[in-house]
């Protein structure tokens, strides 16, 4: 019988000590074996209740200092469910009434305790369903905060995914309100990135695992069409049978474009959008493997600007990258569909033509790509006219290598360049040159110790009297046993290698010696101009070293003046001006050299100190014939003159140019009309002739009269 027995953990607050037995008794006969607790003192009910969880509490009503609806406000204060039933000998109808208001489950007649045991037992039952339906309760609202609160994107369907509901980050996320979506289905969302088979084959992995997830495409209510990665679950109900769907989904998009940003940064131009260097080589693969397979070739066409670096350096960046982004399109417009422009940097760019017969003709190609470049660009209103050169080399003949493929392309481009705005194919024998190229670098790097190097002077003529009033100091290469080399073949090299620094520095203190020399000779001595190339004047100790080689050679600065290219000068234009400025405050002459071939205005040239303009050779050579040159050089004299400058124009080689010139009031002239560069003893000899004063001025042709 007692192995039938429930155990029950009572709390008895029972002042009778009888009472205690008789309720235990009835206890155990209705079928509890109690484990309890009895307590008499109303003090002791808060630790008791607080200590032990009971399953049912029986109260005396009417204790001595105490009655039973004060332990009950207790078991409420500790929020406590517990079974609260009133055993009482003498309680009114009215009181057990409100002592079950205040909460009591029941109130049993200590006449009557037979009761007690059903009643436990009916309260014990009750408890259970109350505290299962307080755990359900819970776990709605813990399931419903989850939800709210989620920041994936979530959507319930019903079985024929109808849309029940959505959280706040679906709404967020989608751009649709609860109410907008509810009774619609999810395809609600679809971008039509996926096609019909993509849809399926998740409701088929739905079906079968009763799970999906991966990446989809959606599309938000503004028509923005993003990333999610989305998970699907088919929940069923107790009968097995699917009752709802829940999907739940994260907005990749601010991934997937850093993404996407980061691929395209690594394969992209960021300039022109065109593949770079190493895309263009990823696709430059494919046709080579084609062109071997199927007997065909592949040309690489490397397109490089001509003197790009002037219009950068004239017009500033920003209209450089405008142009070479114009350049870029222009490009990518004029080819065929299977050729593919890249960029490689700076004013390079390359383009692939792969799967070419034998027979294709590629000059025709490289005519069709220049023929880009004939029509003017247009920048901010200006017009540019820019021309490419352009190297080519051919797969697989030239070689089967890419890498060198490149160099080959990159090696006729420089040939091009010197011939300039054209194209070149690779050959063989282009490679000997570049070895020509190291032979005349390692020669010049000896040539100062071996003082192979001389200065030449060429008379500058004042062209309203005939009188010589200024030489120009040239650079002349004379290597043993070899031919006088002029400064067009080896100035570049000097200024790619960097001797130009120490090269110029010879020239300045060469031509200050003469010139000591000559005012020591002649009685009137003469100014002499030396060249100075951009990168001289750039150089930091440009100032320093002219300053003390005048004092080395005791030139006063007032006879010498220096030439300047118009790129010195509007390259970094505050640092060129300072520097003009100290030299022009030592009391140097400051002439511009080649003035017409860059692209500086008068008027911006006004901001510097200067004192002369050298006319280039090229719009002089042309006076007589070309209608336009005379018009430029005409604009350039009377726009010099009003801005106080003097102006020379270079390379006078007839009558009919030094007219000209005169008519038009050009102040000084240089040329072989007058004179050639002549070595410092010819022209110290020509000084003293013409200052004899039987001898009036410099006749053409360096003749006396
Ligand atoms: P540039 O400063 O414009 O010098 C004038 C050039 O025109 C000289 O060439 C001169 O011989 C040539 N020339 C003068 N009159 C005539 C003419 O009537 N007809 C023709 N066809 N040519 C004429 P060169 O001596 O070959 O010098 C070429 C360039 O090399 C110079 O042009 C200058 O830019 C540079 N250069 C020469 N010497 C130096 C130097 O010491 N330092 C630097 N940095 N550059 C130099
Ligand atoms: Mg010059
Ligand atoms: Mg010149």
């Amino acid at each position: 019988m007692n192995g039938e027995l429930r155990k029950l953990s009572v709390l008895i607050i029972e002042d009778s000590e009888d009472d205690v037995l008789l309720i235990l008794r009835a206890l155990r006969n209705g079928g509890f074996d109690p484990n309890y607790l009895h307590i008499e003192n109303p003090n002791d009910i808060k630790p008791a209740l607080a200590d032990k969880t009971w399953d049912v509490v029986l109260c005396d009503y009417n204790l001595p200092q105490f009655i039973g609806t004060e332990a009950l406000r207790l078991l409420q204060d500790l929020n406590l469910d517990i079974p609260f039933i009133i055993v009482s000998g003498a309680i009114g109808e009215e009181t057990a009434v409100n002592a079950m208001r205040s909460g009591a489950h029941d109130y049993i007649m200590k006449n009557n305790l037979a009761r007690l045991a059903p009643v436990i037992e009916r309260e014990l039952r009750e408890a259970k369903i109350r505290n299962s339906r307080r755990l359900a309760l819970e776990d709605l609202r813990l399931a419903a905060k989850v939800f709210e609160s989620s920041v994936e994107g979530i959507v319930i369907t019903d079985a024929q995914t109808r849309i029940l509901r959505v959280n706040q980050s679906f709404c967020e996320i989608t751009g649709y309100s609860q109410e907008h979506v509810i009774g619609l289905k999810p395809d609600m969302l679809q971008s039509r990135r996926h096609n019909m088979d993509f849809f399926k084959g998740i409701w088929k992995s739905i079906k079968r695992h009763g799970y999906w997830q991966g990446e989809v495409w959606n599309r938000r209510k503004n028509g923005e069409i993003f990333p999610v990665w989305l998970s699907v679950s088919a929940v069923k109900n107790s009968n097995g049978q699917v009752s709802h769907y829940i999907g739940g989904f994260t907005d990749l998009s601010a991934q997937k474009s850093a993404e996407e940003r980061i691929q395209h940064l690594t394969h992209y131009d960021a300039l022109t959008d065109l593949p770079n260097r190493t895309l263009f080589h990823a696709r430059f693969k494919q046709p080579m493997q084609n062109a071997l397979r199927h007997n065909r070739r592949v040309a690489l066409l490397h397109l490089d600007i001509d003197r790009f670096i002037k219009i950068n350096d004239t017009l500033g960046h920003h209209i450089g990258d405008r142009l070479l982004q114009q350049v870029g399109r222009r490009l990518v417009a004029s080819i065929h569909d299977r050729d593919f422009v890249g960029r490689f940097g700076g004013d390079e760019y390359a383009i692939a033509c792969p799967d070419l017969d034998q027979s294709v003709e590629v000059s025709a190609i490289a005519q069709s790509i220049m023929n880009v470049f004939s029509e003017p660009f247009w920048v901010e209103g200006r017009e540019i006219f820019l021309s490419p050169s352009i190297g080519i080399a051919l797969f697989p003949e030239d070689t089967d290598d890419y890498d060198e493929l490149l160099k080959f392309a990159d090696t006729a481009v420089h040939h091009a360049k010197r011939q300039g705005g054209t194209y070149q194919f690779y050959h063989r024998g282009m490679n000997v040159d570049s070895a020509n190229r190291l032979k005349m670098e390692n020669a010049l790097r000896r040539a100062l110790d071996r003082q192979e190097f001389k200065l030449y002077y060429q008379p500058q003529v004042n062209l309203a009297n005939g009188k010589i009033i200024g030489a120009e100091a040239l650079l002349r290469w004379k290597p043993a046993n070899q031919d006088m080399v002029y400064p067009e073949q080896f100035i570049p090299l000097l200024e790619e290698t960097g001797l130009i620094i120490s090269v110029g520095e010879w020239v300045l203190r060469a031509a200050c010696y003469q010139l000591r020399a000559l005012q020591n000779t002649v009685q009137s001595p003469i100014p002499i101009s030396v060249n100075l190339s951009p990168m001289q004047f750039r150089h930091k100790d440009l100032v320093g070293m002219i300053e003390s080689v005048l004092e080395e050679t005791g030139i006063d600065a007032h006879w010498l003046e220096l030439e300047i290219t118009e790129t010195s000068v509007m390259e970094e234009p505050e640092h060129a001006l300072a520097t003009l400025q100290q030299l022009y405050g030592m009391g140097i002459r400051l002439a511009v050299d080649d003035f017409g071939t860059g692209y500086s205005s008068l008027s911006y040239l006004k901001k510097f100190p200067l004192d002369v303009l050298k006319i280039d050779r090229s719009f002089v050579s042309d006076l007589g014939h070309d209608l336009d040159d005379a018009a430029i050089v005409d604009s350039i004299i009377a726009m010099a003159h009003r801005l106080n400058l003097k102006v020379i124009a270079e390379g006078i080689e007839n009558q009919g140019q030094l007219d000209f010139l005169q008519n038009h009031e050009c102040d000084i002239g240089q040329g072989f009309y007058y004179s050639k560069p002549m070595p410092s003893e010819l022209l110290t000899h020509t000084l003293i002739e013409e200052q004899n004063p039987l001898i009036q001025h410099m006749t053409p042709q360096g003749h006396c009269a």
